[in-house]
């Protein structure tokens, strides 16, 4: 059974920027809403308030377009490739400077361990904004072999630039929020765009840290911009914005479908990281000492509020009931706890109405027959914690193996058949592709099974590996495009060719 521990007490430097009086940061300006509303931020391992924010609406948003196209236009397209990598670098050093209080904002308001906080925004923070100012001064065109018809003398250069796609709204979730601001952000300035963030309502206080950081490294006014607000107001009016040429949204696929529609009115670009449900594929023949603290790690990790979550394990039935022993152990060893408790391996939920749609797919598990190996209960008291759960003999027709629970729980499910195209089969049963792997120490099964798997990642003996130069990305309903390496940069730019004939 999951120990529980105590609450936590934040330090003086995070309550002082706790109990700031916070706006929204416009042009460079931290600014009143035009419409006097505020969001109550919570810590969701105490359920005390921690903060109260400006709600940003659309006549906020239609402002902090205006600031980003004006500096597009303006000072940000004067500032050259390597000045633009200099103002990046100097900004993950002020993030570097600044991490104890980025980690305990981080932790305070989503929940997470305070050692997931600090190694997320140390490598997908201030790396991944340095892996971007890299790759400010390697924006390179081609020049292309052509032959013209009618050129005078026969002779023609043909060659391409990429440039900047324009303003950029960037539409964030909860589940790890100051990373997700600088998934957006950092590719974005790299190209030379400039942004508006409308950062998640339950999650928003990172996003002001980094306007601060923002401003202390030097960055021109109106470049970024950060608009805390509601999804169906704020979010709406940015993904609808006929000043917005780009939007890139994380977050679910139900929403997902909706910026779409939006981006519909002047046929903004839209890049999508969407929901998963992703495959975990263990054959006999697996170092079982490396898959089962991987699969644990791969679907608790952020309390399986987590996209790319191994949820669905697949494993051959001559190791399923070790496996699934073997991970049913670990999990019940974890210790809960909020976030800045020395000693919690996994936090709360982020929020009440998370942890009840949570225990709602236990419960529907426990009635669909499943067996219950451990978990399948939320610990009494305040925060919003869940137990790691596991369910053993799941099939492809229940809920908990179809649905995205964005939760701790795992379904397990067996297979015999030495066809692996009918273990991808299964594993591919979803409407989801955004990751997944294969346990196995035959390397012709391991590729052959990342071959059939239908996902914008597929890992061999290890889960979701994500660094800033691999590119992330859904196939089928978990999204459109990538994030992160060189990749993550196209959706930021566009090609202009020019012809010249002599
Ligand atoms: P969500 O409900 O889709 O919300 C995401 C963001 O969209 C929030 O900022 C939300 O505002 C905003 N929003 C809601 N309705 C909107 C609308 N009509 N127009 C414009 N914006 C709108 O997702 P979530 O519950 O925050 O996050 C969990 C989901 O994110 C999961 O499905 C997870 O898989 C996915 N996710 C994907 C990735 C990836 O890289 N593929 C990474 C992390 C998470 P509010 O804050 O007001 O709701
Ligand atoms: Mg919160």
């Amino acid at each position: 059974m999951n120990a529980v521990l105590q609450s936590h007490s934040p330090s003086a430097t995070a309550r002082e920027f706790l109990a700031r009086r916070h706006r929204l940061f416009i042009g460079g300006q931290w600014v009143d809403p035009a419409e006097k509303a505020d969001i109550e931020v919570f810590d969701p391992a105490t359920e005390e308030r921690l903060a109260t924010v400006p709600r940003g609406g659309p006549k906020d948003i239609d402002r902090a377009v205006a600031a980003a196209r004006k500096a597009f236009e303006g000072e940000w397209s004067k500032i050259n490739s390597h000045d633009r990598s200099k103002l990046l670098f100097r900004l993950a050093d002020l993030i570097d400077a600044n991490m104890n209080l980025a980690v305990e904002l981080e932790v305070l308001d989503n929940g997470m361990p305070r050692m997931v906080a600090h190694y997320s925004i140390a490598k997908f923070g201030a790396d991944y904004i340095r892996y971007y100012g890299g790759w400010c001064t390697k924006i390179l065109g081609e020049t292309i072999p052509v032959s013209p018809q009618d050129a005078p003398n026969g002779e023609s250069l043909t060659y391409t630039r990429r440039e900047p796609i324009g303003v950029v709204g960037a539409i964030i979730p909860w589940n790890a929020p100051m990373i997700m601001a600088i998934l957006k952000i950092a590719p974005a300035l790299a190209a030379g765009c400039t942004v508006v963030l409308k950062p998640a309502e339950l999650t928003p206080l990172t996003a002001l840290l980094l306007g601060d950081l923002i401003r202390q490294a030097g960055i021109p006014d109106g470049v970024v911009n950060i608009v805390p607000g509601y999804g169906h107001d704020a979010g709406a009016a940015l993904a609808a914005h006929d000043g917005v040429d780009k939007v890139a949204f994380t977050g679910s696929t139900e929403v997902g479908k909706k910026i779409l529609l939006a981006a519909a009115g002047n046929l903004k670009r839209v890049t999508l990281e969407l929901g998963g449900k992703s495959p975990f594929v263990v054959f006999p023949d697996a170092d079982l000492g490396r898959v089962i603290p991987g699969a644990a790690r791969g679907a608790f990790f952020l309390q399986g509020q987590n996209c790319m979550a191994s949820t669905r394990l697949f494993i051959h039935e001559d190791v399923f009931e070790k496996v699934t022993r073997g991970i049913a152990q670990l999990a019940s060893s974890f210790r809960l706890g909020p976030g800045l408790a020395q000693d919690s391996d996994l936090g709360p939920l982020i929020s009440g109405e998370q942890r009840e749609r949570v225990m709602g797919y236990i419960d529907a598990g426990r009635k669909s027959g499943a067996e219950l190996l451990c978990g399948g209960d939320a610990p009494p008291g305040k925060g919003h914690f869940v137990r790691p759960t596991l369910f053993a003999r799941t099939s492809m027709d229940m809920k908990i193996a179809r649905e995205e629970i964005f939760g701790p729980v795992l379904c397990a499910q067996s297979f015999s058949d030495s066809d692996l195209k009918a273990v991808a089969a299964e594993a591919n049963r979803t409407i989801y592709g955004l990751s997944g792997s294969v346990w196995t120490r035959d390397i012709s099964t391991a590729h052959r099974m990342v071959n059939l798997i239908d996902s914008g990642q597929v890992s061999i003996n290890c889960h979701a590996a994500v660094d800033p130069a691999i590119p992330f990305g859904g196939n089928r309903q978990s999204g459109w495009g990538r994030e992160f390496g060189r990749e993550g940069l196209d959706p930021y730019l566009k090609t202009k060719a020019t012809t010249v004939m002599f």
